[in-house]
């Protein structure tokens, strides 16, 4: 259903339309803080996904009270399929309390194809902790605060964005159209909803992305089984995670298990031979043995992660956030903190923009701050990540060096440093120039040992990896 800006102006005062010829239900522009001051109408913003992303950008909008903001969340008690570690500067930074934290992980074991062990975490300090959360609580938590702020949340499926083509030179709303699902029913109410900015923060199958045009990227697919294990092996697991290495677990990323509140995520991922992702959990589990024995799977789950940014992360006055934007970093996977940091960061720098809302940003505005901002923090961290797992996690030979050289004090203190923290910590010159020649001894060593990784024919999917 299309508006001219003098049928808006008409419709302002309308609490809600409707739709004859489509039977759907709209909710009219009725938010013209430029337009029509005298009737209080103020910009709205939709925030399209309630992860990390979703609700750290949607409580800084609901700060602002010049500002309607709109969060849209398919599954309020979605369960995002996750290993679920965050670094411990993200509890501090977001406020978060530590009931969110199922586990505090202090020691890591690292386990090579061969089966060499490298215990780190001794250079942690005693409150110095990787924290193990279960998302669907971390994601409830982060959600409820933005709705207690002030966001509205409708809990519906977002289907498609109709954007008008003159979007980047005009303030032309946005149209909404969602699946609401009402009192937890399933079967949706089809509605529509106008909005003047929108921020993607839809995951990795974003709608919002492909509404704006914001091009492909390539993915992993990560696989995770939630396993129940006897009390006496969740011991051994109390404050432990264990990454395992070896073509057998994964062509190019790591296995792991992780702790959880009463059970363990065990899980694996690859790009580059996707359709042997269940051979690999399979070795995964195996590679765990007796320390998962008995174990009972209580949940199966599978999600792409991103590879790399998308092409466009701003079209007009639509900016995409956190996995949706393709915020994870390579050799961890990690992406919880920097989808919760890009969604804080982008809604500031749009808050910010909007003057108290009595104007809209431009996308060159929205690309001078945010983009520009979150690049110059973090660009660099993606960059080495995945410099590191093209040498370490390619071939058996150099993973082997790699568990080999995490036996060193300084690699582990500079690891932990730049995970927990998320800044890189005055190196020691010295030891830098030390870790370059035992780089080179292992990586010798590891490729002069190791068995050669197993051959797989997957032409298709291999010509995919950018
Ligand atoms: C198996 C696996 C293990 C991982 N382990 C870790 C880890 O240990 N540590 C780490 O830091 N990162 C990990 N990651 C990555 C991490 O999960 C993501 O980077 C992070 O969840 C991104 O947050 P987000 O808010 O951008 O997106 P998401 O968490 O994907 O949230 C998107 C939200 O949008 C909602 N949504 C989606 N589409 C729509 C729609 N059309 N309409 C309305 N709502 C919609 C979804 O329900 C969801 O709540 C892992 C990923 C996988 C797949």
């Amino acid at each position: 259903m299309k508006f001219t800006l003098a049928t808006i102006a008409t419709l302002a005062t309308s609490v809600a339309a409707f739709s004859p010829s489509s039977f759907v239900q709209t909710t009219p522009v009725a938010h013209r803080a430029a337009a029509d001051s005298a009737l209080c109408m103020k910009y709205k913003v939709a925030v399209v996904g309630g992860g990390p992303s979703g609700a750290c950008a949607a409580e800084i909008f609901a700060q602002e009270k010049g500002i309607d903001t709109v969060l849209f969340e398919r599954k309020m008690d979605n369960a995002k399929p996750c290993g679920g570690a965050i670094p411990l500067c993200m509890v501090g930074e977001f406020n978060m309390p530590e009931s969110v934290v199922d586990r505090k992980v202090r020691k890591m074991n690292l386990i090579s194809p061969t089966g060499v062990e490298v215990n780190i975490g001794d250079t942690l300090q005693p409150d110095e902790y990787i924290g193990m959360c279960r998302r669907e609580i971390m994601d409830k938590f982060l959600r409820d605060r933005a709705i207690e702020y002030g966001a509205e949340a409708v809990n519906g499926l977002v289907t498609s964005i109709d954007v008008p083509v003159d979007h980047k030179t005009t303030d032309k709303p946005y149209t909404i159209n969602y699946q609401e699902y009402v009192d937890g029913s399933s079967a949706g109410v089809a509605k529509s909803m106008e909005v003047d900015y929108i921020v993607g923060a839809d995951g990795a199958n974003s709608r919002v992305a492909k509404a704006m045009d914001a091009g492909q990227y390539n993915f992993a697919i990560a696989f995770q089984e939630r396993i129940k294990i006897p009390d006496e092996k969740m011991t051994f697991y109390e404050e432990m995670a264990e990454m395992y290495v070896g073509d057998d677990v994964s062509p190019d990323f790591y296995g792991w298990v992780f702790p959880k509140y009463d059970h363990v995520g065990v899980g694996t991922g690859t790009v580059v031979n996707r359709p042997a992702i269940k051979q690999y959990q399979k070795a995964i589990r195996d590679r765990a043995g007796d320390k998962i024995a008995g174990g009972k799977i209580i949940k199966v789950e599978a999600h792409p992660i991103p590879e790399h940014y998308r092409p466009r992360r701003v079209q007009g006055r639509i900016a995409l956030v956190g996995d949706a934007a393709g915020y994870v970093t390579k050799c961890s996977g990690e992406g919880i903190y920097f989808a919760a940091k890009s969604g804080r960061m982008a809604a500031e720098e749009i808050v910010a923009l909007m003057k108290g809302g009595s104007r809209l940003p431009t996308q060159a505005e929205v690309e001078k701050t945010y983009l520009k901002k979150y690049d110059g923090l973090y660009g660099p961290t993606y960059t080495v990540l995945d410099i590191l797992q093209k040498v370490f996690y390619t071939n058996n030979g150099a993973r082997e060096a790699f568990v080999e050289l995490c036996n060193s004090k300084y690699v582990q203190q500079v690891t932990f440093d730049s995970y927990l923290y998320k800044r890189v910590q005055g190196n020691n010159p010295l030891d830098d120039v030390k870790l370059l020649g035992e780089t080179i001894g292992c990586l010798v060593k590891g490729y002069s040992t190791a068995k050669p990784d197993a051959e797989f024919s997957n032409p298709v999917e291999s010509l995919k990896r950018i």
